[in-house]
């Protein structure tokens, strides 16, 4: 059974999420298979098996038939040959790099990625002889400068947290490979759904399962997927460290993957309503959406993202630290908690979250003011959100006076 299937992959992304491949006969939900290892009648069974690597049933961290089903399902959405899950978002990512990295190999990132990945970047330059030059997302012409001969790796997420940057893909993809470096795309504030990097030129796309694909904010799972070729030396990344994500994590991602078109364009929806009435507030001083026509990104955004601009929206309160920690505190509706891409809406002050170790000057420099709010908008009804963030506020201006 193919991921690739020619009747599957002609259909469209609602229809490409539910139906799996090769479902004509049996369950219509993938059967939970525990088991850590698999038995062999011969030999040359048991190596058949081996030799087939994810797609095979020999030993659970190799992978199993319940992660294989929903790794399918991921491809077949992505539209690319090959997917692998992880047991987090920064498992599949250090399996990327530590895949396609060997010292002396060197990586151009951009300031603006997710810490995580910037600690793993910083860790690879201290202990596996990696080096790492960082970029400015809205500096494009400034990347050249960054780029040496041993430049293996583009790493870029677009849109940024917090502040929404956008990149052009096909820019950045044509700009790596020029310089013989391949291109590796963070997606998880896009989704597979309103972004597929890997049809701009990228040659990896990774995510934090853990936001949109799992999306109810009750599981920590990754994912990497590309041509059958990047991916391999992905794979063995995978077997050789482990991170492989159990039978059950397996079956509740493939579960969620039903439903991802579904609740990434209504949060994208509710996210642009919002970013509109957000940007007409008296009390904001400034919205940070790409879907705006004042975003800077937004052209770009607009040529390359489907179904919306993403689930996230970052606001500066007037009253500066006091007012957006009282906006967060009044919030009902909307909870307060770091974390995106679930159907229920969070809000958080990245000065204290995603950049609390930064100096207020490396955040004033990064665009992140101490008014910063930053809202993943989920599913629920976008009037009783715009309620409850007016509401917010209204009472963040009354402790400014
Ligand atoms: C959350 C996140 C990660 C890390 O994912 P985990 O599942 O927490 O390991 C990586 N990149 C981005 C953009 C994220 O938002």
């Amino acid at each position: 059974m193919s991921p690739n299937d020619p009747k599957l992959s002609a259909r469209r992304p609602r229809t490409r999420a539910v139906q799996a491949p090769n479902r004509k006969r049996g369950p219509i939900s993938t059967p939970v298979v525990h088991s850590a290892t698999f038995s062999f009648p011969s030999l040359d069974a048991l190596m058949e098996a081996q030799g087939a690597g994810a797609a095979g049933a020999f030993y659970q961290r190799y992978g199993h038939p319940t992660l294989r089903a929903c790794e399918e399902r991921l491809a077949a959405l992505e539209g690319t040959e090959e997917a692998l899950l992880f047991s987090s978002g920064m498992a599949a990512i250090s399996a990327a790099f530590l895949a396609h990295l060997r010292a002396g190999d060197h990586v151009v990132a951009l300031h603006q990625c997710y810490g995580g990945t910037l600690n793993l970047l910083a860790w690879g330059a201290e202990r596996l002889g990696w080096s790492v030059d960082l970029v400015d997302a809205r500096r494009p012409e400034s990347w050249a400068a960054a780029f040496r001969p041993t430049t293996r790796i583009f790493h870029i997420e677009s849109p940024t947290n917090p502040t929404l940057d956008i990149v052009d893909l096909a820019h950045a993809a044509t700009f790596a490979h020029a310089r013989d470096a391949l291109l590796t795309v963070d997606n998880t504030f896009a989704s597979p759904i309103a972004q597929r990097p890997l049809e701009h030129g990228a040659d990896l796309v990774l995510y934090s399962a853990t936001k949109s694909i799992g999306g109810h904010g009750d599981l920590l799972a990754g994912s990497a997927a590309g041509s059958r070729r990047a991916m391999e030396p992905v794979w063995k990344a995978r077997k050789v460290f482990g991170a492989v994500p159990d039978p059950q994590l397996a079956w509740l991602i493939e579960r969620s993957l039903k439903t991802l078109p579904l609740r990434v364009e209504a949060a994208n929806t509710s996210a642009f309503e919002l970013a509109a009435r957000l940007a007409r507030h008296a009390g904001v001083e400034r919205v940070l959406y790409p879907g705006l026509p004042g975003h800077p990104g937004h052209a770009i955004a607009k040529r390359q993202m489907e179904l919306g601009f993403g689930p996230v929206v970052s606001f500066e309160v007037r009253g500066g630290r006091e007012a957006a920690v009282a906006v967060v505190e009044a919030l009902e509706v909307v909870l307060h908690a770091p974390s995106l891409g679930g159907v229920e809406s969070l809000a958080s002050l990245p000065a204290y979250t995603s950049h609390a170790g930064r100096t207020p000057a490396q955040r004033e420099e990064a665009g992140i003011g101490e008014g910063m709010v930053r809202v993943s908008v989920g599913i629920e009804d976008v009037e009783d959100l715009w309620a409850d963030l007016e509401r917010a506020i209204t009472i963040a201006a009354g402790v400014r006076t």
